[in-house]
């Protein structure tokens, strides 16, 4: 009895250990740095059971690569030095480098210019990443080369930006400013991003702490488009009777009108003059994507 009471704990804690290795295994830690608003270096420590590493396509049609044409000096290696052999294909959804010539932990680095802006797209830049007078506006899926298409807590960002630049996201209060911890692969690549020396607030509605970001050539019309924005807030809120999270982000810039909504947040493009007058237009973009935050991203 005793010794089967010992071999039941010590498969207990084998199983315990194996798990928690499992769980370890699965990390990715992505380090953000920008010291200008061009161009993005990240450094990726991850494993690649896979042997593949993958970036989203949204295509404009004059840049077949999409995002991942941004991607610039990509150097991957592992800890014995190896450098890994690199081949990349464009499966038209999403890019993706096979890799070669390494071990499964590897250290991912690279360059992403922000130079989206210089391409004709679909859809709007507001759902892909852009240079503004204040930041970079960036979607998680554009920014993060990912070894899997994983949905498990296993990211974690680490921003490393000059003093007093800031980073905005749709994060929770557990998490700091500059680092988020055990964030799901979805709520990673599926949210905006935001950079830089912006101003943010925080609007608490109901229970919804709702992050704003309006660009710097808005700024003048703050009030109007927060007069508009929170009984919008709280209409939809009643008509739902609640709010699915505790915390969004909502960027505001200047462009041809149009909006991305993502998982916990969405991004805006406003054409200026911002009035009452306009609302009909601006408004009504504003209550299409503030519903999404509810209802989902279709
Ligand atoms: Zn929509």
């Amino acid at each position: 009895m005793k010794n089967s009471f010992y071999q039941i704990r010590i498969i207990s804690i084998l199983v315990l250990i194996i798990s928690s290795i499992g769980i370890l295994k699965a990390q990715v830690k992505y380090e953000v740095q920008l010291s200008d608003y061009s161009k993005i270096h990240v450094i990726a420590y991850m494993e690649t059971s896979e042997n593949r590493l993958y970036m989203p396509i949204q295509i404009p049609n004059d840049l077949p690569n999409g995002p991942a044409s941004f991607v610039r000096n990509l150097n991957i290696h592992d800890q014995n030095g190896n450098v890994a052999i690199l081949n990349a294909f464009n499966k038209e959804d999403f890019y993706e480098w096979h890799l070669e010539n390494h071990e499964e932990k590897i250290v991912v680095e690279y360059d992403l210019l922000i130079e989206h802006y210089l391409y004709n797209r679909p859809f709007g830049l507001e759902e892909v990443a852009n240079r503004e007078e204040d930041g970079v506006m960036i979607i998680g899926k554009y920014l993060f080369i990912i070894p899997s298409w994983d949905e498990g807590n296993s990211n974690n960002v680490e921003f490393i930006l000059p003093e007093s630049w800031k980073v905005s996201t749709a994060r929770t209060n557990n998490n700091s400013q500059m680092k988020f911890q055990r964030v799901k692969g979805i709520d990673l690549r599926e949210n905006v991003i935001y950079i830089g020396e912006h101003k943010e607030e925080t609007i608490k509605i109901g229970g919804v702490n709702l992050r704003v970001i309006i660009g710097a050539s808005l700024e003048a019309k703050r009030e109007t488009i927060l007069y508009y924005l929170k009984p919008n807030m709280v209409a939809i809120r009643d008509l739902f009777g609640g709010t699915p999270r505790d915390y969004y982000l909502i960027v505001f810039n200047e462009g041809e009108i149009a909006g991305g909504a993502f998982n916990q947040s969405y991004s805006m493009l406003f054409e200026k003059p911002i009035s009452d007058n306009s609302s009909v237009l601006w408004g009504h973009g504003m209550i299409h994507e503030t519903f999404h935050l509810w209802n989902g991203r279709n």
